[in-house]
């Protein structure tokens, strides 16, 4: 599983760095940068529930 993030549409609003923190931070400014773009075991829920909670439909995933 494949994570992305469209920084066009990321507003920082941090929910999927509270949901799922080992795939997601915000850098001092505030700005999301994904950890790990290839999901690794175990983080699959966390991925999942971040797609559902951002409030700008930012994330993406997608089975590789
Ligand atoms: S939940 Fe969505 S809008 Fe908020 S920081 Fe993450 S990707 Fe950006």
């Amino acid at each position: 599983m494949r994570v992305d993030v469209d920084m066009d549409r990321c507003i920082g609003s941090g929910m999927c760095t509270t949901l799922a923190p080992e795939l997601f931070e915000l850098d001092d400014d505030g700005v999301l940068r994904v950890k790990a773009h290839v999901v690794p075991p175990g983080s699959e829920e966390g991925a999942e529930e971040a797609v559902a909670c951002c409030p700008a439909e930012a994330i993406a995933l997608e089975d590789v």
